[in-house]
């Protein structure tokens, strides 16, 4: 399934089609205060499935070209981050000052993983606010895995099947000395989408095709092979430390040929498998 969100909608896309079925949401259950963690719809996705099907056969079409479309996940309790998980990506940013900052760029077997704020996440139709101008501000394409069931302390083996499934992330960042989850955490510097390809359709998340390229000029391109390390070891990693739970996002970490953008810009990043998304970068209006 790939499914995408468009106002407060919920749509089931194929091809370049939308079919509305956020009748199928009656069919999640209850929640009253205090709501419990994570992403309610993403938690019970395959219990979901079937009222989706029976949503789809008359909910209404759309093109999908006539739809602006939000983060495909609403309700995420975190963004977990690889910082350098690409091998030519890491001697790039060991090579540029206006990347490294006169910090060390070790390894990510030594760094570990960072977090951004929740309240980054945004979608490709809601673009990328740029709120401070004056600093150079970068795209980083990575695949973004959303997990579907609590993982704590999973080995390696079982990694695998906590996850719902995948969409494209965009990890935008302003370069410079200060903590990355500052950097990394302004409103609308986490793109996810265009929508969430549930993990049966991916069979191998770890050969998958990025792409991205700023007003038609290629900047990125890459291979997930080229992982320094993978996802389950990823998300083994990660729930050393903290629990995952149903709609968290895990950012696997960007390749190289990261560079600038400014308002103005048009960003259109491909990952195979999933699919395209064009995110319009604009500058933040005055307070
Ligand atoms: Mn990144």
């Amino acid at each position: 399934m790939r499914l995408c969100r468009f106002a407060d909608r919920l749509g089931l896309v194929t091809g370049d089609t939308v079919t509305d079925v956020t009748a199928a949401l009656a069919a999640l259950p209850a929640q009253h205060y205090p709501f419990p963690r994570g992403d309610l719809l993403i938690e019970n996705l395959p219990a979901l499935a079937a009222p989706i099907a029976a949503a789809a056969r008359d909910g209404r079409r759309h093109a999908l070209k006539d739809l602006t479309l939000v983060s495909p996940v609403a309700n995420a309790g975190k963004v977990v981050a690889a910082p350098v998980n690409y091998r030519n990506h890491l001697d790039e940013a060991r090579s540029d000052p206006g990347i490294h900052h006169q910090r060390e760029v070790a390894e990510i077997q030594r760094v570990g993983l960072f977090l951004k704020a929740a309240s980054s996440i945004a979608g490709p139709g809601d673009g990328i606010t740029i709120r401070h101008p004056d600093r150079r501000t970068d795209h980083e394409i990575e695949l973004a895995v959303v997990i579907g069931a609590a993982a704590d302390r999973v080995t390696r083996a079982d990694a695998m099947r906590h996850v719902a499934g995948y969409c494209i992330g965009l990890d935008i960042t302003v370069r410079g000395p200060e903590e990355r989850s500052l950097r990394k955490s302004v409103d609308s510097y986490t793109t996810l989408g265009p929508w969430l390809v549930t993990a049966d359709e991916i069979a191998d998340p770890g050969a998958l095709d990025l792409m991205l390229a700023v007003n038609g000029e290629t900047r990125q391109q890459a291979n997930t092979r080229d992982l320094i390390i993978g996802i389950p070891e990823l998300i083994a990693f990660a729930s050393s430390f903290y629990t995952l739970l149903p709609g968290d996002v895990l950012l696997t970490g960007t390749p190289e040929g990261v560079g600038p953008i400014v308002p103005g810009d048009l960003i259109e990043a491909t990952i195979s498998g999933i699919g395209t998304m064009q995110v319009k970068v604009r500058a933040a209006a005055p307070r």
